[in-house]
Formats: C-alpha cells, structure tokens, sequence
C-alpha cells in the first residue's frame, strides 16, 4: 500500500484514497477507446471495390497499401484489357485517353478515361480511394 502512494505522490505530488480507483477507470476508458480505434481503423480494408469511370474497380490491401488495383467488366465481371496506345499525345490532354475493354462481352468499351495512360489511372482510382477512406464513406461498390 505505501508503494502505492509513493507511485502517485511521484507522478501527480499527491494522494487522495480515490486514486487508484480513478486509475483502473481510466485504464478501462483508455482500454475502450483503443478498441475502437483499433476496429475504425481496421473497417476500411474491408472496402474492396468501387465504381468510377462506369467500371468496377477491386483491389487488396496489403498494411495499409492498396495492392492488385485493376478493372473489371460491369456486365461480366471479367478483367478489362486496357488500351492506352492513344495515351502518349503531347498536343492536347484530352488527346490523352485510356479505353477499357472486355474480351467476354465481344470487345466492347466499357469506359475510358481522358487525361492519361494506364499508370495515370490507377494513380486517380488510388487517390479516390485514399480520399474516402480519409473521409470515412467508403461502401463496397460490387
Ligand atoms: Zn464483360
């Protein structure tokens, strides 16, 4: 028991009877939020997929990274090929275009993306994705 109030008179340069009980509130409150955080934190890796540019987008999560980002068909759900040959012209932006096809559905586009090639998109599915998990609304799309 003195060891006890030495401890508290040490840190807060008293002691009252009450001390040790506000401690073990406090270990249990801080036990609480810890959890929570904990969970908060871990919600987001079970967001794995998103619609933008009118495709489904899926990825992993590997730590915090996303890994395995790419494209899939809305109609089939098979993976898009993606055509960026049109993607390297200097002239104007929106010279600059990605297309995505699916190979099941019979070559057909599924969406395309004026700005950039491939690397260009993935970059924006990934910002978006970062975005709303920062922003907390993140709901799997497909
Ligand atoms: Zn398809």
């Amino acid at each position: 028991m003195i060891y006890i109030k030495e401890f508290y008179i040490r840190i807060f340069g008293y002691y009252d009877g009450f001390m040790p009980f506000y401690s073990v509130l406090f270990v249990l409150f801080a036990t609480i939020v810890l959890f929570f955080l904990f969970h908060k934190t871990e919600a987001y890796k079970k967001f794995r997929s998103l619609k933008m540019y009118d495709i489904i987008w899926r990825w992993e999560w590997r730590n915090e990274k996303v890994v395995s980002l790419w494209c899939y068909c809305p109609t089939c759900g098979e993976q898009l090929v993606c055509d960026d040959e049109y993607s390297h012209s200097k002239v104007l932006l929106v010279n600059k275009t990605t297309f995505f096809i699916c190979k099941t559905c019979g070559d057909i586009e599924k969406g395309r993306v004026v700005g950039g090639n491939r690397s260009y998109v993935l970059k924006i599915v990934k910002f978006e994705i970062s975005k709303r998990v920062a922003n907390g609304n993140f709901e799997n799309e497909q």
